[in-house]
């Protein structure tokens, strides 16, 4: 995988406002591309095919792992979630940069592969929001709940792995902490070497 410095790869626990968050990044920072990942969950109200997610069955999933087609992939919960390879590449070979909405296996398989790739973790400031979000969005049962907070708690224990922390507690100010940090990357020395080079030839 080139240009591996493009990928941004986001985690953090179900209901820390990942989703909300991202699509704030993306209607603002038209350099980034949302990776589109696969999943073998049913869609929720409102989330499109193609968009959201590649909604397909455990034998689609299997062949697209059998196949080498996913850069990466993880259960999640109940289901299996995975990375398609072919955009990821196509869209850096445009020089757009990637972000990721992967849960954290995926994350540091990701970072296994790339380890220039920028990884955050997105968390609300206060534990507790988790469980009364995850309710407030209505989409899973009291039992499904109860496994994402669980799987929180792996997920938190894991934080330290990732290059920056975003705090959510309002998603205009955590979205303004994403862009901040795709600026600063960009702005790195390393990544702007093609602005050096006519004076080193003078
Ligand atoms: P994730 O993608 O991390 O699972 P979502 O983006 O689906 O989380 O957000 C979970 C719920 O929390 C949604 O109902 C969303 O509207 C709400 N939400 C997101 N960010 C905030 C925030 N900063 N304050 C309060 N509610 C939020
Ligand atoms: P949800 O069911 O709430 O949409 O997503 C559940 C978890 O799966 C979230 O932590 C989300 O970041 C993660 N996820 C979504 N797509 C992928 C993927 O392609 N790979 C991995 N590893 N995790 C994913």
């Amino acid at each position: 995988m080139s240009d591996c410095g493009k990928l941004i790869v986001v985690s953090g626990p179900s209901g820390a406002g990942k989703s909300t968050v991202i699509s704030r990044v993306m209607e603002q920072d038209k350099s980034v591309v949302f990776s589109v990942s696969a999943t073998t969950r049913k869609p929720r109200e409102g989330e499109r095919d193609g968009v959201d997610y590649f909604f397909i069955d455990s034998d689609s999933f299997k062949k697209m792992i059998n196949n080498d087609e996913l850069l990466e992939h993880a259960q999640y919960v109940e289901n299996f979630y995975g990375t398609p390879k072919a955009p990821v590449q196509e869209n850096l070979n445009k020089g757009l940069s990637v972000l990721f909405d992967i849960e954290v296996q995926g994350a540091m398989q990701i970072k296994n592969i790339c380890p220039e790739a920028i990884l955050i973790f997105v968390i609300p400031s206060e534990f507790s929001q988790i469980e009364k979000r995850l309710h407030i969005r209505g989409t899973d049962s009291e039992e499904k709940i109860k496994q994402r907070i669980k799987t929180a708690k792996y997920e938190y224990s894991m934080a330290l792995s990732y290059d920056y922390i975003v705090l959510n507690d309002d998603p205009d100010s955590a979205a303004n902490e994403i862009k901040s940090i795709i600026t600063a990357e960009k702005c790195k020395a390393v990544n702007r070497q093609n602005y050096l080079t006519e004076v080193n030839s003078l």
